[in-house]
């Protein structure tokens, strides 16, 4: 991902902002400022809304090899999380073994403090997730 795309996305990736379309009702994360459904007609119809926060996990990986600054958070877990709002969020998932990551369990959000902001471009994210505990 380049540092420019990044940059603009950084609100939404912040406090997971999304917008759904007055159209089609379709919601769009990241949020972009036209549906790419409706093109045209979705022009000024796109309305700002925030995730909940909460989904289950779709897919995962787990990281074992990481940039040498990760190095103590390694391995980690990077799943893609089906939000309740039915759109799909990359984020790592935190305070659970990696071991214990099932596809299906219930995440939500959590607002994290950003890591290292190195001059390599790295990935930063404002959210991650933690299992809900039920
Ligand atoms: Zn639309």
């Amino acid at each position: 991902m380049s540092t420019a795309r990044f940059w603009r996305e950084n609100p939404s990736r912040y406090n997971l902002t999304a917008v759904r379309c007055g159209v089609c009702k379709r919601i769009l994360f990241p949020p972009r400022s036209i549906c790419p459904i409706c093109r045209r007609k979705s022009v000024g119809k796109l309305e700002e809304m925030k995730l909940r926060g909460e989904g289950e996990i779709y897919s995962f990986s787990i990281v074992y090899e990481a940039p040498s600054h990760l190095d103590k958070m390694k391995p980690y877990v990077i799943a893609i999380v089906q939000m309740d709002e039915g759109v799909r969020v990359t984020g790592q998932i935190i305070d659970c073994e990696p071991s214990d990551v099932k596809i299906g369990m219930r995440v939500r959000s959590t607002l994290r403090k950003l890591g290292e902001d190195g001059e390599s471009g790295i990935i930063h994210y404002g959210y991650k997730f933690i299992p809900v505990k039920s």
